[in-house]
């Protein structure tokens, strides 16, 4: 049973409260229009501080603040805005299907623009599987259970979220024996090689035992999370013994909800979404749906701050169309195409690319790292 909307207020609705939709709400907040209010769908009750997820998998602590909660984004100014917590499970042309019954809308919330910021899944615990924060707090201890029981983690990606799961155990358990396997011959690869030669160095210097060049065969169904004797196998024959295995390879766009309105718009083999330069899903049928952030097809390095860039060029465009418009006039994302990042490799060391000093440069220092807080 859908209840009557309170508000007159028609939607815009956004799959996703992660990045991409994260500057588009702030900026909505600040001046939101008179005619529609922002309904962001998540199927998390917080936003998840993932930045830390590697450290708080090794260290406890501060586990509860990396969780965020959703209900007060708005200052509960329901004209303005509305997180609801659910999944959707279906899109229509004008109007989303949840996976249960909320207040105000029951299962159904119509639209008349949509942003699709669904993200990517990777393997836990670069991400969580946990919808509340109870839950996710639980998945990090169970994380730092095992790596405490374990003697010879093997850790399996040398992505930011693999460098820095082998850092922070390695500092936090030096005693043990920590080795990364990565299948290319260098780290970060859309970075200047000097990141990969510091991130290098940090970590022999911690005693990350580090296997370059190897692509390991994975179990179907991966590896479980317990401490027990493993051997992990590559390509090429190579065996590495441990007594846990954690995966941080693998990303999967969430993009399947869409392609099921819109096959067109979804890469069949990268199966990322296409987008045009409008930030508007690749698919005339459907010019009202807009996508952003790690979900899309993009020569941007996926990090959070361009979903929050390409976030806000949608933003942008659905106001000049809420504000009478034409599709024609819609205005281009410009991508600052540089790829910034700073990676913490432990509590005392971090590696960046940045170019807060005018060129784009690499740096792998102890102030980098003294500067990050514990919870990151
Ligand atoms: C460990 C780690 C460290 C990182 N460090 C950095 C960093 O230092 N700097 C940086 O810029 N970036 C960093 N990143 C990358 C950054 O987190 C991502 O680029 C960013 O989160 C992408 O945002 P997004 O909104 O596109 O997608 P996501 O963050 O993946 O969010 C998508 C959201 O959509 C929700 N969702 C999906 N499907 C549905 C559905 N059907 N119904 C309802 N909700 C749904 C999900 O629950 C999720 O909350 C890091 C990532 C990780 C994992």
């Amino acid at each position: 049973m859908v209840a009557a909307n309170p508000t007159p207020k028609r939607n815009v609705v956004s799959i996703g409260a992660s990045s991409a939709a994260m500057g588009f709400t702030l900026s909505w907040k600040e001046n939101p229009p008179s005619t529609h209010r922002l309904i962001l769908i998540e199927v998390k009750t917080h936003y998840n501080w993932v930045y830390a997820f590697p450290r708080a998998s090794v260290k406890s602590g501060f586990e509860r603040e990396l969780f965020i909660p959703y209900a007060g984004l708005f200052g509960y100014k329901d004209d303005v805005g509305k997180v609801v917590t659910a999944r959707v499970t279906a899109i229509h042309k004008n109007y989303v299907e949840l996976d249960r019954e909320v207040p105000e809308f029951g299962t159904r919330i119509e639209f008349d623009y949509l942003l699709y910021g669904a993200g990517t899944t990777i393997p836990q615990p670069g991400r969580l599987l946990s919808e509340t924060k109870a839950e996710g707090i639980s998945i990090l201890k169970q994380y730092q259970k095992v790596i405490r029981e374990s003697k010879q983690p093997i850790i399996i990606g040398g992505g930011a979220v693999g460098l820095e799961l082998a850092a922070e155990i390695k500092e936090e358990y030096p005693d043990k024996q920590v080795t990364l396997i990565h299948s290319r011959s260098r780290y970060m690869a859309r970075y200047k090689q000097s990141l990969d030669s510091f991130t290098y160095g940090i970590l022999k210097k911690l005693g990350v035992r580090q296997v370059m060049g190897q692509r390991v065969n994975l179990p179907e169904g991966g590896f479980p999370l317990e401490v027990k004797p493993v051997e992990v196998t590559t390509k090429t024959g190579k065996k590495i013994q441990g007594d846990l295995a954690i995966l941080c390879i693998g990303m999967t766009p969430n993009s399947e909800l869409l392609g099921k309105l819109s096959s067109k718009s979804v890469n069949k083999q990268t199966k990322f979404v296409k987008v045009k330069d409008t930030m508007q899903i690749d698919d005339d049928e459907y010019p009202h749906i807009f996508a952003a952030g790690d979900v899309i097809e993009h020569t941007d390095v996926k990090t959070g701050h361009f979903a929050w860039m390409q976030g806000l060029t949608a933003l942008a465009n659905i106001l000049k169309l809420i504000n009478g418009g034409s599709y024609d006039d819609l205005e281009p994302y410009v991508s600052k195409d540089v790829a910034l990042i700073k990676i913490a490799l432990g509590e005392k060391e971090a590696v960046m690319q940045t170019n807060a000093w005018g060129p784009l440069v690499a740096v792998g220092t102890w102030i980098a790292g003294r500067s990050i807080p514990r919870n990151l």
